[in-house]
This record gives C-alpha cells, structure tokens and sequence, in this order.
C-alpha cells in the first residue's frame, strides 16, 4: 500500500490501472477511521481491481464556529487499518495541494441542499460537492462509496452525479452502529463518559419512531414530536432538527407514504451528532 500526497502521483498511478482496463473504488473520508469507514472500505475492495481511500479533513465543508481545528487525526492507525483491509493507494494530499493559490471553482447546488444539514450548516454542501467532484476527477474511479450515515450527503452526490453527467456508479451503504446503538462517528471521540451515555437518545428516539410507524402512525407531526419527547428528556441534549423528508428529494413531507428519511441532529453538550433511519 502507497500514501500518496500529490495530485500528479495520483493521476499517474491511475492512468497505469487504466491503461490495463483494472476498475477503480475510491472512498472518500476525512479519516480518524472507525468501522463505518471500514464498511466501505470492504466492500470496495471486494468489487474493485484497485481501491483508492482519500484522508482529507476538508476546509471549505466547514463553518466558522465549526471543529475544524480540533477535528480527530490519526494518520498512522488509519494507515494500518487501510493495509490491512486491502487497501492500495491513501490519498493524503495538504490543503494546499487541494486548493493551491487561486483557486477560485465552486460546486453550488440547490434543492437537496437547503434542508437538514444544509439549512444549518450554510456552505457545507457547497464544500462537499466541491472537493468530491475533484476526487472524483483525480481519482478516475468507477465506483464511490459513502455511507448512509451521512444520508444528506449520499443523496447531494447522487444528484451532483445526475447533473453533470459523471460515469461513476455512486453506492450508498448501511450506518454502522456501537452495540448499543449509537451511529459510529469520528466525532464520538468528542464525548466524555457521562455524554456518551446520553447520545443514546438519538438512536433509541428513531428506533421508537420505526416502531410507531409499523404500528400505524403514518402522521409525520406526531412522528416528530414523539422523537422530540424523547430526546428532551435527556439534559445533555440540544435538538438542532428533527425532520422527514423524502428520500431523494431532501423535501419536506407530511405523511409516511412508501419509505421516507427521518434525520435528525443534536447537540450533546458541544458535540452536533446525527443519525437518520429509513421509516416506511
Ligand atoms: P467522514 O470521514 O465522517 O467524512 O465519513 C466518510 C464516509 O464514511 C462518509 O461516506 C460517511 O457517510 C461514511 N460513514 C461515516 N460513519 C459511518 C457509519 N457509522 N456507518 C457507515 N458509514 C459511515
């Protein structure tokens, strides 16, 4: 396995596979992996000649008041944990390499992005459907995988992929969960002891909200506010959205018809976690 910092190494590693006709699996991260990561990582190996795993903490994704500075690194855990699923090329290039002087190119998306994490997170989407758009381009891949963790985000680069035409196949995959539920997450790593107990709510509020649902309870208001209920009885906890949406679209319904998206965000004390589950 390689780590690779440039751009130009990179290109050139993939035009050798492509030359000889190998396919491509690329997987994008911001690293400090976890099994959620590694998930992903599987599966691409396990259907690509070559897989490529970007490590890349992404400036231009995050707000002002956001945790980009103390955002979890471990780049040589991460290194062993790539060699040993498979693995063949990290990507790891500095921000510089990204976005040398000048850089001036922005992908900007309407519709997908204005609710949930988009709504909240002003840019966010902007950063990401930038810096995916060019992994995408250096990386040559036929395959990209993403997590359905971060549902938002799966659906904004389906569509991104839709919209321009792109000829890679975009595969969305299962959150990975703690066993006691708890949607895996770098930023878990955030959590004292007493934290990590409450971010429970996220969890167990949603599975309650699936049981509601194959009970009857189709009413998208009284769904949420049952999610409110439960996660307001947990102290450490700030509601930032609770939403249903329609799977593609991101948009806002009001009755569970065929399968809907329920996400949610919350504070537990200064660490914003999300999770989602499919209802319906
Ligand atoms: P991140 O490093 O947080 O930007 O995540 C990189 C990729 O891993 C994204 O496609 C995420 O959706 C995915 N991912 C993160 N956590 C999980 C999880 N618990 N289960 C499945 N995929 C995940």
């Amino acid at each position: 396995m390689e780590v690779i910092n440039t751009v130009v190494e990179l290109e050139e590693k993939v035009r050798a596979w492509k030359s000889k006709g190998d396919s491509i699996g690329l997987v994008p991260t911001m690293g400090y992996l976890h099994e959620g990561h590694m998930s992903l990582v599987t599966e691409a190996v396990t259907q690509n000649d070559h897989v490529i795993i970007s490590i890349f903490v992404n400036p231009i994704q995050f707000g002002v008041n956001e945790d980009l500075d103390c955002y979890p690194r471990n780049m040589e855990r991460d290194t062993q944990l790539c060699k040993d699923a498979g693995v063949d090329v990290i990507f790891f290039p500095s921000v510089e390499e990204m976005y040398p002087q000048g850089f001036s190119s922005f992908v900007d998306m309407s519709h997908v992005t204005e609710t949930l994490c988009g709504s909240k997170r002003p840019g966010h989407f902007r950063g990401v459907c930038t810096v995916v758009m060019k992994l995408f381009n250096i990386s040559g891949a036929d395959n990209a995988y993403f997590g359905q963790k971060d549902a938002q985000q799966l659906a904004v680069i389906k569509r991104m992929t839709k919209d321009f035409n792109l000829s890679v196949n975009v595969v969305g995959l299962p959150i990975v969960r703690e066993k006691d539920g708890l949607a895996m997450s770098s930023r878990n790593s955030y959590l004292s002891e007493e934290e990590r107990t409450a971010a429970l709510c996220l969890s167990t509020s949603l599975q309650e909200a699936l049981k509601s649902v194959q009970q009857g309870d189709k009413k998208v208001d009284s769904l949420k506010q049952q999610i409110h209920q439960t996660i307001a009885k947990e102290p450490l906890a700030r509601i930032d959205y609770i939403e249903i949406v329609n799977m593609e679209t991101m948009q806002p319904i009001e009755q569970i018809e065929t399968s809907a998206l329920c996400a949610i965000a919350v504070y537990i004390g200064r660490t914003r976690l999300i999770d989602n589950i499919v209802l319906g």
